[in-house]
């Protein structure tokens, strides 16, 4: 059993494609209001889907509070499983087509929908998956208005260095490893253990979880399916009995 916790869009080939090798949890991740309501109509009609919602920091301009009343609709529709994805990019911007490249959004553009994407989750119960490119202290900045709350989730495409890994990992985030950000990230790796890492593609094939499977495997010196047994069991601890 394999689970990957970052499929970026639809649908019935490729999930059909991640049935041979086992695929059996795959979390759809969003970018704006359209593409969170699509994942919960995937999540309504494909088991291994997992519905997440939420405006990702390229899009951070798109949050407002009519944007905040649809993402909470969507979660009373009781599907929802996380806020993905959200968080700051300091970086770059992609555009519309995801394909031009821009100038990051205004940093308080970003934060206040991080914040406001954050105090959705807490309050609702549901996990983060967190982008970050260079701004891990802009978001632990936010985090400190939420330090009576627990957070949770996993920071996506992890490409930060060993001591933000230990620091998320110490606010109760798993790191997830995806296979573009190997071998940059091998000492980061090398500090996890498996208990600590989930796997992902990134994209539309999450029958390629396999590839990001072997070579954490070969990284860690544990067999395959001890990496996928693992990780995929991290992946259920969060979405929780009621959501698997
Ligand atoms: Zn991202």
């Amino acid at each position: 059993m394999l689970a990957d916790v970052h499929l970026q869009q639809d649908p019935a080939a490729s999930l059909a494609r991640a049935q041979s090798p086992n695929v059996d949890i795959v979390l759809a991740a969003a970018t704006d209001v359209t593409t969170s309501r699509i994942n919960v109509f995937l999540a309504e009609k494909y088991g291994q889907v997992k519905a997440c919602i939420g405006i990702h920091p390229w899009r951070a301009n798109l949050f407002t509070p009519e944007t905040e009343k649809a993402m909470a609709e969507l979660i009373q529709k009781g599907k929802v499983t996380a806020i993905s994805e959200t968080g700051i990019d300091l970086v770059r911007r992609m555009g519309d087509n995801f394909l031009t490249e821009l100038q990051p959004l205004p940093l308080e553009v970003q934060v206040k929908a991080f914040h406001a994407q954050v105090r959705l989750a807490v309050n609702s119960n549901l996990f983060l998956v967190l982008h970050d490119r260079g701004s891990t202290r802009e978001i632990f900045k936010v985090f400190e208005d939420f330090e009576d709350r627990t957070l949770r989730g996993i920071v996506h495409g992890f490409s930060g260095t060993v001591d933000e890994a230990r620091e998320y990992r110490q606010q109760g985030f798993l790191i997830s490893i995806n296979k573009r950000y190997l071998p940059a990230i091998n000492p980061v790796l090398e500090t996890l253990t498996l208990n600590e890492i989930v796997l992902e593609t990134d994209s539309n094939e999450p029958a390629r979880v396999v590839d990001v499977c072997e070579a954490v495997a070969l990284l860690k010196k544990e067999t395959k399916n001890k990496v996928a047994e693992v990780t995929t069991a991290n992946v259920k601890k969060l979405l929780g009995p009621g959501l698997l």
